[in-house]
């Protein structure tokens, strides 16, 4: 038959316990309107369900009593109350019986009303004779003939209870198969009496209520109830629905009563079983040594979660507890979590995660800490997803630690092997700690199927060891992969004591720990095996739901490799703690993430100060660049050289610092940050300072004797005129060549140690380049024959600039070509303007220069090595000045060469009107 039903949880069973019911039974609405009627209802009235339908039942019920019923109806359904009536209701052979109809308001399981319910009775049968009270029900049932025999064998073979009994003795008179094996008492009950054949029910108030349904005429109805029968000798709980029914004579009088059931024991014990796994769940993950919580249902309401998950949340149990997720830790919004977490309670697939990053405000302040977890469906019995549990283990130690590793690999060479060694083996024990999440994670399914709850973590726990032990120290479970280690050697331990399966002095070792846990701590203690591994042994009281201890749990783990990671890495933070450098890292972002004490003692800032702080306190507003520089160069796993620059510290004092940048990795080989270490070189510099002081100062002293050289050789080639000596002019000649060499190295030195105390003034002025250009090349020409210099340009080039220095930026430049080419090479001079700038290059036919002394060319002091300019004087601070004068001037200036081919040098300058 069709559901009419209005939808709801139970439909199906109910359909089918009504239709298999012999009383005639239907259904309402809230409408009032009938929606269902049973097999033995159509039976009875052999019309069909579309006729009864609505109000077409009405049509069967005798035109006396029609109003009658239906005003009872009415009243008891406005009201939501139980009612009974009787009426006579026309049967398929036309002829109308009395019925007795029971009606009760049902709800649905959301508590909101459904309609009604009601089961009737042909009382007609029961008044019919009294062969019914005397000779039985199975008499009166067979007494309905061939006709009526289908209905005789529903009743006898109903596949639920029902039962006769007669008179306030309660006499059995009938009783179907079904009550008979409910009752466990054999077949033999017909004819004896009810306290008779159940003598155990004479607690349970159940004599109580036949007695009072029996006075009274009020059926009686009890909902899973617990009923304690003795079946083959054992008293053991059973859960029934029941009825008790007053059965009445043709004059009304009451005779008797009939018991209907419906055991429900399966049901009810399931629903207990499945609030006791969930109780068993929840306590075991309060217990947990990992983070974890549930969280249910769509919105993802956190209903339980142990200590370890509050404090990773750092915040009140109030704030998260029973509320959405999201709503308790607003700040983990936007991070990617909701669709991970939506997508778990959807499709049931587990997701994993490795040291994710997850910002939490955590007491007051936004904290990035680092987290491996697991989501997994958190599923009922019939496998649909309830809500989602969460695993979490908080790595933030582990991934900083390993930073720091990282950071120093760059440069602490020589403890570089010690370091990557470590970093495996973090890695590793990284690796351990997400495997065992995983299996504690997964353990939670079998949790909810399987009985052996521990001895499944505990075979899925690599290099651990579970024991669970009972009040008596007893061990209930030994599980694990360090079984053997440990002593046990793969006898079942199952229900024995120690003393039965090891040494007394093994016992008197662990005694006094069983008996700490059995009183309720929960302790860790770390023991060293006699083959010298560490473990940490975890002992955790197993609590009933009354707060009793019944059994200890001991997790032990072999933590002796993350002992000796631990070791290291602590071994190279006090490296990087002592180290006389700075050692500073920062996020991509700038924000600086680590602070040792170096960096406090030269910068003054204490690390409370900067951690969190953004690296561009540190740096001058003048060189903010630098940083953005940096960090894209660093971006692009482009390697960026130590270069000396100037920081501030915390008092405003400019410092010099030599900075060593290098990448911080992740596992996965992604850059995550920037490790920096800065030496303090202040003192260096001032160093460097006070020599070029004193050179400045030598160099002084040394020009005014030069000068009065200069002068005495003027006076003499004066008076040599007359006297008209070729040795004497030839020697003069060049003992002036010699001075004027001498006054221009020295005048070097001078212009360097100006330059670096600053005192180098430029005075600009708008002159024609190409005019300077001449007069340098003809003073060039004054001194040197053995080359040829080429300069072919006529119109003026205005530049607006210092003149003198200028000068000695192309004297200088030719001056080189000649020095560092072979006599009787040419040398060219070109100039041009473009972009209101004015281009001005010398080339050379010399000896080249090599790629990589190029870049060094203009640092003071730098010369190239090798066997050519072995004996070249100079002293490498020509080019030096050239570049600072053209920076000054805001142009470039630079070299194109090739080894043994020849080199240019540019130079541009800005034009001028
Ligand atoms: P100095 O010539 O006094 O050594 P500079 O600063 O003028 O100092 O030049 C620095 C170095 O650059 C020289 O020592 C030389 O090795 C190299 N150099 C300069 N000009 C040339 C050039 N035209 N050809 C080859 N090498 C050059």
């Amino acid at each position: 038959m069709d559901s009419h039903l209005p939808a709801g949880p139970n439909n199906e069973n109910f359909e089918l316990i009504a239709n298999s019911a012999p009383a005639l039974i239907w259904a309402s609405g809230p409408d009032k309107l009938c929606c269902f009627f049973n097999s033995a209802w159509l039976n009875f009235t052999g019309r069909t369900f579309e006729q009864e339908y609505g109000n077409g039942w009405a049509e069967g019920v005798h035109h006396e009593d029609l109003a009658r019923c239906l005003e009872i109806y009415t009243t008891a359904f406005d009201k939501r109350e139980k009612f009974t009536m009787e009426y006579r209701l026309r049967r398929y052979d036309g002829a109308f019986r009395w019925i007795t109809d029971s009606g009760v308001p049902r709800y649905h399981t959301d508590g909101s009303f459904a309609g009604y319910v009601g089961s009737c009775m042909d009382i007609e049968s029961l008044f019919e004779s009294e062969r019914v009270r005397t000779k039985g029900l199975s008499d009166a049932i067979a007494a309905m003939g061939a006709r009526d025999h289908h209905i005789r064998q529903i009743v006898a073979n109903a596949p639920f209870p029902i039962g006769i009994y007669v008179g306030r003795e309660m006499r059995i008179e009938f009783a179907n198969q079904s009550i008979i094996d409910v009752w466990g008492k054999g077949n033999d009950v017909v004819g004896k009496l009810y306290s008779e054949v159940l003598p155990e029910l004479a607690e349970q108030n159940i004599y109580q209520q036949l007695d009072d349904v029996f006075t009274t005429g009020v059926p009686f109805h009890a909902r899973n109830q617990r009923v304690d029968l003795q079946v083959n000798h054992k008293i053991r709980p059973y859960y029934f629905n029941y009825s008790f029914t007053a059965l009445r004579d043709e004059h009304g009088e009451i005779y008797g009563v009939m018991n209907t059931a419906a055991e429900v024991t399966d049901i009810v014990l399931a629903k207990q079983e499945a609030e006791h796994r969930r109780k068993q769940l929840f306590n075991m993950i309060l217990q947990a040594p990992v983070a974890m919580c549930i969280m249910m249902g769509d919105n993802l309401v956190v209903e339980v979660a142990n200590q370890l998950m509050i404090d990773l949340w750092g915040k009140p149990k109030e704030d998260v507890l029973k509320k959405p997720i999201f709503e308790g830790l607003p700040e983990v919004k936007g991070q990617g979590l909701e669709e991970t977490l939506a997508n778990v309670y959807q499709t049931g697939k587990r997701f994993k995660a490795i040291e994710q990053p997850v910002q939490l405000l955590r007491n007051g302040r936004v904290e990035t800490v680092f987290q491996n977890f697991i989501y997994e469906a958190y599923r009922d019995t019939d496998n649909t997803i309830l809500g989602v549990i969460a695993t979490t283990t908080d790595v933030t130690e582990q991934v900083k630690a390993r930073q720091l590793l990282q950071r120093s690999i760059e440069n602490e060479r020589d403890i570089n092997e010690e370091l990557a060694a470590s970093n495996e083996e973090l890695a590793a024990v990284n690796e351990e700690l997400i495997a065992t999440n995983e299996e504690l994670s997964l353990t939670q399914e079998n949790l909810q199927k399987s009985e052996k709850l521990f001895r499944s973590i505990a075979v899925n726990i690599p290099k651990s060891i579970i024991i669970v032990i009972d009040k008596e120290h007893r061990f209930i479970a030994v599980e694990g992969e360090l079984m053997t280690q440990m002593g046990f050697n793969g006898k079942d331990y199952e229900g024995k004591h120690p003393l039965e399966v090891g040494s007394p002095e093994r016992y008197e070792s662990s005694k006094h720990l069983y008996e700490r846990v059995l009183k309720g701590e929960q302790f860790s203690e770390e023991r060293v095996s006699a083959t010298g591994e560490i473990f940490m042994v975890h002992m955790i009281p197993l609590v009933n739901e009354s707060n009793e201890v019944y059994a200890g749990l001991i997790i032990a783990l072999d933590i002796t490799e993350m002992k000796e990671a631990e070791r290291r890495s602590g071994k190279l933070a006090a490296i990087i703690h002592s180290s006389e450098d700075a050692i500073i890292s920062k996020t991509l972002e700038g924000i600086i993430t680590s602070w040792n004490q170096s960096a406090e003692r030269i910068f003054g800032y204490t690390e409370a100060e900067m951690i969190g702080a953004s690296i561009l306190t540190l740096i001058p507003e003048d060189r903010r660049n630098e940083e953005v520089l940096i960090v894209s160069r660093i971006k692009n796993k482009e390697r960026v050289e130590h270069f000396e620059t100037k920081r501030v510290t915390k008092d405003g004092k400019l410092i010099d610092i030599s900075l060593t940048i290098s990448p911080v990795f992740d596992s996965r080989g992604d850059i995550i940050g920037i490790s920096k270490i800065a030496r303090d070189i202040s003192e260096k510099k001032q160093e460097e300072t006070r020599k070029s002081d004193f050179i400045g100062m030598v160099s002084h002293e040394l020009k005014t004797p030069l000068t009065s050289l200069t002068a005495i050789i003027q006076v003499l080639n004066a008076k040599l005129k007359t006297s008209g000596d070729a040795f004497i002019a030839g020697g003069l000649e060049k003992a002036n060549t010699q001075v004027k060499r001498m006054s221009s190295m020295i005048n070097g030195f001078l212009n360097v140690s100006r330059l670096e105390s600053g005192k180098i003034l430029i005075e600009k002025h708008d002159f024609d380049l190409t005019e300077l250009i001449r007069e340098a090349i003809s003073e060039t020409e004054l001194t040197v024959s053995s080359h040829q210099i080429q300069f072919d340009y006529s119109r003026p080039l205005m530049v607006h600039a210092d003149h003198d220095k200028i000068g000695s930026v192309v004297s200088n430049l030719l001056s080189n070509a000649v020095k560092y080419s072979p006599n009787g090479s040419s040398i060219g001079v070109y100039a041009e303007e473009a972009d209101g700038m004015v281009h001005v290059s010398v080339k050379d036919d010399g000896m080249g220069i090599k790629p990589h002394d190029m870049k060094r060319l203009f640092d003071r002091y730098y010369r190239v090595q090798s066997t050519h300019t072995k004996h070249i004087s100079g002293f490498g601070i020509g080019l030096y000045l050239s570049a600072e004068i053209i920076n000054r001037h805001n142009g470039k200036i630079w070299v194109e060469s090739e080894s043994g081919v020849g080199s240019t040098f540019h130079f541009t300058i800005p034009a001028g009107m």
